[in-house]
């Protein structure tokens, strides 16, 4: 099987293992005599896939079940910006929400068509280039909004905000099982899984089962939290091949040793990136210059000399990496180094960035 380095930022790479178990699933699964694709969701054997998705999601997240539920959802993490609202906020009720990027914006726009929504801090006036370090959170509001990873800016939180006694939410899209992080400061988490855990097609909810009953009743069912959680996410067809190839991510994660191992490997991987950049400033522009923000998933820089963009692009693709365009909203490179992305291709990359400082 050929394989490039693959630095798209979502879909994305996904680990050599799971594909290859995946692809055995869609021939049969369990000695069936079905395919993944083909079993009841009501089916003893989808059951299981099911079931144990969400019980190593949350044990991977290290997060208690009698506390904590997870659901698999579609819609992908763009409808958590309408669903989560729709859940906790009514005209007269604030939220706290942090603009720290294109996808805050975007889950700030949704959001105000239902409560009142106070914008605690935003890094909006240096384009997104760092993480608010004073936020003014308003008293009682229904909740905090955070974007773990500004997937688009290449911004990260390394250490999370204290709410006190405010809920806080965040989009985990592209960080999620990234790092070590206590998750259960949240109460409720989503994560579109196709950055770092999984396929296009499921999104991943977890969140505290106290803060699920106080979810709003009265929605559609399919965008109440409350019916989803009590049908275990089975309320109708669930995104089938996507929560099996979660768990075949999952245990893939577990197999590595878990958060810690992922985070360690992450940390190496965008080290030698950064750092190769830090070393020829006179080429290359690093987009996030407060280092402590570095995103460790996504790495985004610029040209000092943007006519050369082309040609790097074209060097980059001659040794076989693909996706290191920048998102159209903020043009340069990105490189997205998720979890399953190999460290050679990072030492491949710091190797071309070098070569071409040089050139
Ligand atoms: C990709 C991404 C989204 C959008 O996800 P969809 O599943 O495509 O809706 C939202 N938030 C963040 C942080 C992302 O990286």
């Amino acid at each position: 099987m050929k394989r490039v380095y693959n630095f798209n930022p979502g879909p994305a790479i996904l680990p050599v293992p799971v594909l290859e178990e995946a692809s055995k699933g869609v021939l049969e699964i369990n000695n069936s005599g079905m395919s993944i694709l083909e079993v009841s969701h009501r089916g003893k054997d989808y059951e299981a896939i099911h079931n144990e998705a969400k019980e190593r999601l949350l044990r991977v997240l290290r997060l208690d079940s009698n506390i904590y539920d997870a659901l698999f959802l579609g819609g992908g993490a763009s409808l958590q910006f309408a669903m989560l609202p729709m859940n906790y906020l009514k005209p007269g009720i604030n939220a706290d929400y942090i603009n720290s990027g294109s996808w805050a914006q975007k889950a700030i726009k949704d959001a105000k068509r239902y409560g009142n929504v106070h914008i605690s801090a935003t890094s909006e006036d240096s384009n997104f280039s760092y993480i608010p370090r004073t936020y003014d959170l308003t008293p009682g509001a229904r909740y905090v909004h955070i974007t773990t990873n500004n997937t688009i800016e290449g911004t990260e939180w390394t250490s999370l905000p204290d709410t006190g006694d405010t809920p806080l939410v965040a989009d985990v899209s592209s960080d999620i099982m990234a790092k070590v992080l206590d998750y259960s400061r949240f109460s409720l988490i989503y994560a579109g899984a196709q950055k770092n855990a999984g396929p296009a097609g499921v999104t991943l909810v977890v969140a505290r089962k106290d803060f699920l009953e106080e979810a709003e009743a009265d929605l559609p069912s399919m965008l109440s939290y409350k019916i989803h959680a009590k049908n275990n996410s089975l309320y109708n067809t669930p995104p089938v091949f996507g929560v099996y190839v979660v768990g075949l991510v999952l245990k893939w994660v577990e197999e590595q040793g878990g958060l810690k191992a992922m985070e360690a490997n992450n940390r190496k991987k965008a080290d030698l990136i950064y750092s190769a950049l830090d070393a020829h400033l006179d080429v290359y522009d690093p987009a996030v210059t407060v280092k402590e923000d570095r995103s460790i998933m996504n790495i985004t820089f610029r040209l000092r000399d943007a006519s050369r963009e082309k040609e790097f692009l074209a060097g980059a693709v001659e040794r076989g990496m693909e996706g290191l365009k920048g998102h159209r909203s903020v043009g340069g490179f990105r490189a997205s180094i998720y979890n399953a992305f190999p460290l050679e291709g990072t030492e491949a990359l710091t190797e071309y960035l070098v070569q071409f400082a040089k050139g």
